[in-house]
């Protein structure tokens, strides 16, 4: 099976060879999505696991056992646009481009296909205006 995950880690993980831990420990074939990693702070890395179900799910509970969150990638970010005051702090933390504002109007666009469900903009928002949703 296929699944894909958000994982957020904690500074004192950011330089752990998480990749190579997944790979040795649980034989699963992971492809990195989307990473945000700089060695010394927390960081945000997408991946995509390849595997039996078992060994994912294995590898999940190690990660999470290990102090990193992991999300399903089937979540999705909603966003209350009737409350925008486009600012513009979330699109800065948006490093997927999802989140735009552009000349003439400078009015917040958000592109949810191209949210990779990072959640940075949840605390990036002054007025808290996006929330997370997971499939069932
Ligand atoms: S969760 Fe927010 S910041 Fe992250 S990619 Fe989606 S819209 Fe952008
Ligand atoms: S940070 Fe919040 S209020 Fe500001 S542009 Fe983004 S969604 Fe709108």
């Amino acid at each position: 099976m296929i699944k894909k995950v958000v994982v957020s880690f904690p500074a004192d993980q950011a330089s752990r060879p998480l990749i190579y831990e997944l790979i040795r420990k649980y034989d699963i074939m992971i492809s990195i999505i989307k990473a945000d990693i700089d060695g010394r702070r927390s960081g945000k890395i997408v991946l995509e696991m390849n595997s039996d179900a078992d060994h994912i799910r294995q590898a999940i509970d190690y990660m999470i056992e290990s102090g990193m969150e992991v999300s399903p990638l089937e979540s999705k970010i909603k966003f209350d646009d009737t409350k925008c005051i486009n600012c513009g702090a979330c699109t800065s933390s948006c490093l997927s481009g999802a989140l735009i504002i552009k000349a003439p109007e400078w009015k917040l666009r958000f592109e949810p296909e191209k949210c990779v469900v990072c959640k940075l903009c949840i605390t990036a928002c002054p007025l808290k205006l996006f929330r997370i949703e997971f499939n069932d």
